[in-house]
């Protein structure tokens, strides 16, 4: 056989063994397996997370996370113990392990992953960095793209993630960020989002999210999704669950199977693809209960289960963890690996986000292993237009880590704006990724405007009341 760059094999699924845990030592399999016990054994504290790990860890550890949270934290702690376990999947772990681990290193953040002082954060970055409450058509629903717009029904998750991109709004507020509210009653929010969508027979895809639908009670989304089945313009609908893989024990509960049943098979007869969209960020999470509830997706009747991850620096930013990671899907799981976005410019997260140039070569160095329509797009999700392919990329500054890119449609609110399709559009490489010289750029523009941090914070602060505004006008 030839020697390759990287050396498919297929591997086995395997469930963590969740007893090597002392606070998880006596749970038995049929606990395990239940949603009901798992949401009410989720690790929302500190003192929660002790008496998982109790003396396992260090103190320095437990302390590393206090201040996180305390600090710079831009989501709070939420993890079902399925998420924890899979954690330093194959050993008892040890502090320095759980540091180096790719799952722990994105949903439980400690300070010091984060990035020095200002640097922590790109002067660009901002709460709500990709301007979706901007893009409202009616509260929870960003129409930014022509044909598609995105729902968002609820502002909880199952679990939360650190690198979370809808931080503004999602989950319970932090120290650093206290979050935005949904002002309209669910009820009303979702009748709004669907008179909306009847008047609107240009959009043909709704992508319903959240935060994650796994939140919600059954009934309720089933009811919006009956709706929506109920337009005829409606073609594509896409359910988004990170609780696919976190909580998979949600998608395995009868009434949840049995309802996406029904679901499948009205849109199947309207002729509607409705999929089920997940985020999945490293191999060792893909447990052969994820795999069991993707497969009851399928079986259900959804036309396929998609993952949608996100490229992290120390969590997947090489392409042997990418192609890991898509053959434990594909092979395992039966999941379509689909997008890796590039993290988005939410502030304190210059530690996980990597260079376009990096992306660009992860983008080439996976391809050609994966089957074509299994192979990710690696994609820039630029503020004011889209995801865009990562070698889409009109102009590139290397040296100051500055990406120009274009667009083709117009939002919801450039209507009046005659330049919007002739204008470039800007995205940052993290600064610690830039050669002295463009290090030394950013630092003179920071000389100037009296401090980045500063600077990130009174505009992230404009563009939330500017959204703010623009709700209630
Ligand atoms: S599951 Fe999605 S919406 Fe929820 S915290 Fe994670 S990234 Fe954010």
């Amino acid at each position: 056989m030839l020697e390759q760059p990287y050396e498919y094999s297929a591997h086995e699924l395997v469930e963590p063994d969740w007893t090597r845990l002392p606070g998880f030592a006596e749970v038995t399999a049929e606990q395990w397996r239940s949603a009901q016990w798992q949401r009410a054994h989720c690790v929302k504290n500190l003192r929660q997370l002790r008496g998982v790990y109790g003396d396992l860890l260090d103190e320095s550890f437990y302390a590393d996370l206090e201040a996180d949270q305390a600090g710079p934290a831009t989501m709070s702690l939420l993890l079902p113990p399925q998420m924890l376990n899979t954690m330093v999947p194959g050993h008892v772990p040890t502090t320095a392990a759980m540091l180096a681990d790719p799952v722990r290193r994105y949903m439980l953040p400690v300070a010091s992953d984060r990035l020095d002082g200002a640097a922590a954060s790109h002067p660009y970055a901002a709460r709500d960095s990709l301007h979706e409450h901007e893009m409202w058509a009616v509260e929870g629903l960003t129409h930014r793209y022509p044909t598609k717009v995105l729902a968002e029904l609820l502002s909880t998750c199952p679990q939360y993630c650190g690198h979370c991109t809808r931080m503004d709004l999602v989950g319970n507020s932090t120290p650093a960020v206290p979050k935005l509210r949904f002002e309209l009653k669910p009820v009303d929010r979702q009748t709004a989002m669907l008179e909306y969508l009847r008047a609107t027979p240009g959009v043909r895809d709704v992508v319903v999210s959240g935060g994650d639908v796994a939140n919600l009670p059954f009934r309720n989304l089933e009811a919006f999704v009956a709706g929506l089945l109920e337009i005829e313009s409606v073609r594509d609908i896409r359910l988004a669950s990170k609780a696919l893989m976190g909580l998979p024990q949600h998608w395995l509960q009868d009434d949840v199977v049995e309802g996406m049943t029904r679901l499948a098979t009205t849109a199947r007869a309207r002729g509607v693809s409705l999929a089920v969209h997940t985020h999945v960020n490293a191999a060792q999470s893909v447990t052969p209960l994820v795999a069991e509830a993707a497969q009851a997706m399928l079986a259900a009747g959804v036309r396929d289960v998609r993952n949608q991850g996100v490229l992290l620096r120390g969590v997947n930013d090489s392409a042997t963890r990418l192609l890991d990671l898509c053959f434990a899907l594909l092979d395992g799981a039966g999941i379509t690996p689909y997008y890796f976005y590039m993290c988005d410019m939410i502030p304190s997260a210059e530690h996980w986000r990597v260079s376009l140039a990096l992306a660009q070569t992860l983008q080439h160095d996976i391809m050609g292993y994966l089957p074509g329509f299994a192979t990710p797009r690696i994609v820039c999700d630029v503020p004011y237009v889209g995801k865009r392919w990562v070698h889409q990329v009109a102009e590139y500054d290397r040296e100051r880590g500055i990406s120009y890119w274009t667009k083709n449609y117009r939002t919801g609110i450039e209507r009046s704006d005659e330049a919007a399709l002739d204008r470039r559009y800007t995205y940052y490489d993290p600064i610690a990724t830039l050669p002295d010289s463009g290090r030394q750029w950013w630092a003179e523009r920071q000389r100037r405007a009296g401090g980045w941090i500063a600077a990130a914070e009174v505009r992230a602060a404009r563009s939330r009341a500017a959204s703010v505004a623009d709700q209630l006008n």
